[in-house]
């Protein structure tokens, strides 16, 4: 039987290289000639050309299985069984070749034949007005009317701006009552018992600058599975994070700690944010990103720090993200072997990064802390802006860190009380500038160089990340 990370892949693409798929490596996570995209996100993003005509395939039908990173999907890490930054996007391709018939009765047959699904679990969603699709999986696939259920635009059409776009069908596995009951586990909701695995994609319509839907001569197919959650399925693992694509690295951190992955909610939390944070990191490093201020570089920077604030929860008081990353080269090999060859490049980069954040973090985290205890104690609800502006500008926090860290506590930040100290701050700076104006400039000079070392320590452009889907 089908069960691990390596064999489910090696199944899906052997299954469409039967349907005479060409299979494809994995692009890296860095985009190549598209500016538009931070990372790729999605196992269509690296043929756009293909699907927009601009480039000629090499074979109408295209298999992959491909690395992707999904930052909007950051506050969700850990927090739900079914999101990750890093994750293996399985797909399978047409450009103008066949159409939702074949894509549907083939996605069905690899569900139920290939990894044994019981039927009766799956759900279907189609967009609303599909009937197309409806009969498809009524007539030719044979399901009962009432789980194929329709749904709006914004769950089940594919749209961005004008261009390519079209309806889409997602199978679904309901994962049993076990795994929720809340209102939220419905078809498309937040919880986890109805656990979306496949998006089909029908990109049929051209969408015009006069907003109308236009059908395409060449209509094409893009699908979407995530590796992850159909190996926690196979693997009857409660999340993805227990399933053999991430549990080691869990494990190797905590044979470092001793506290149980199960111990209480918080370091369960904190694990599994090390565990998806790392992949990320350790593989877009192996693929040519780097730590910076800006973009891509940015991503990376702040997937570190996230990473290594969680593990200062956990005891971590020194860097232990690099002694990680050969751990998460074993578990990637399958899909991404580069990054064993680039081992020792990554656990330096990786290791010098999280030395230089841990030297401010250290500090701006105990103050923060305790102002935190105080608030508690004394029963109240929200963060001063001074004292959020003191962890600014003494300590390079951002506002949003210091956000981010206090809603972990249930405690908000007084955010116009911040921009009155800024704006405060600013007049200050302005006085300060006019008084010295008449100075001999040894100060201006002694100013620059001691602003450029703050500078350096801030976490400019925590503000600028752009999330790219
Ligand atoms: P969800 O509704 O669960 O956030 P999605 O609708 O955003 O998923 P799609 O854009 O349809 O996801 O992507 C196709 C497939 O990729 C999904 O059906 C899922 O199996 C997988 N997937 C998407 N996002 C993630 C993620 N952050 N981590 C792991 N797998 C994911
Ligand atoms: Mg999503
Ligand atoms: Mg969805
Ligand atoms: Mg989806």
């Amino acid at each position: 039987m089908i069960k691990s990370g390596d064999e489910i892949r090696q199944a899906y693409l052997d299954f469409f290289e039967s349907k005479d798929h060409l299979v494809l490596p994995s692009a890296p996570l860095v985009p190549k000639n598209d500016p538009s995209l931070l990372w790729i996100n999605a196992g269509m993003a690296p043929f756009k050309a293909y699907f927009d005509g601009s480039l000629e395939p090499p074979h109408p039908r295209i298999a992959t299985s491909q690395k992707c990173i999904r930052t909007n999907d950051i506050e969700n890490v850990g927090k739900t069984a079914r999101h990750h930054t890093y994750f293996e996007m399985l797909g399978n391709f047409s450009f103008g070749d066949y159409f939702k018939e074949k894509a549907i009765i083939w996605a069905w047959e690899f569900v139920t034949e290939v990894l044994e699904f019981e039927a009766d679990k799956l759900w279907i969603t189609i967009y609303k007005d599909d009937d197309e699709a409806h009969a498809i999986w009524k007539e030719k696939v044979g399901l009962p009317e009432e789980r194929i259920v329709r749904m709006g635009k914004k769950e089940n059409f594919w749209q961005i701006g004008t261009g390519p776009c079209g309806p889409c069908s997602e199978i679904h596995y309901d994962r049993g009552i076990e795994f929720g009951d809340s209102s939220e586990d419905v078809l498309g909701g937040e919880g986890d018992r109805f656990l979306e695995i496949w998006n089909l994609v029908f990109t049929q319509y051209n969408y015009t600058e006069e907003g109308e839907y236009i059908e395409l001569p060449n209509k094409n197919i893009d699908t979407g599975m995530g590796l992850e959650r159909v190996a926690s399925i196979l693997q009857n693992t409660k999340t993805n994070f227990e399933t053999d694509l991430i549990k080691p690295i869990i494990d190797a951190v905590v044979e470092m700690t001793g506290i149980d992955y199960q111990e209480d909610e918080e370091s369960m939390t904190a694990y599994r944010v090390i565990a998806d944070h790392l992949r990320s990191v350790a593989v877009a490093i192996s693929d040519g990103a780097l730590p910076s201020n800006e973009g891509r570089g940015y991503v990376i920077r702040r997937l570190i720090r996230r990473a290594a604030r969680y593990g200062r929860k956990i005891g971590f008081t020194e860097p232990f993200l690099y002694e990680l990353v050969e751990c998460t080269a074993e578990v990637v090999k399958g899909v991404a072997p580069d990054l064993k060859e680039q081992l020792a490049h990554v656990e330096n980069v990786v290791k010098s990064e999280e030395e230089s954040f841990l030297k401010t973090l250290e500090q701006g985290l105990n103050i923060l802390e305790d102002f935190l205890v105080d608030l508690k104690a004394e029963n109240k609800q929200v963060l001063s802006g001074k004292n959020a502006f003191i962890l600014y500008d003494t300590y390079g926090f951002p506002l949003d860190l210091t956000k981010d860290i206090a809603s972990e506590e249930g405690i908000l930040v007084d955010e116009e009380g911040f921009e009155n100290e800024m704006a405060a701050q600013r007049q200050r700076a302005r006085e300060a500038r006019e008084e010295s104006s008449f100075s001999s400039g040894e100060i201006d000079k002694l100013y620059a160089s001691f602003k450029k070392e703050i500078e350096a320590v801030e976490f400019t452009g925590y503000n600028s990340l752009t999330e790219e889907t």
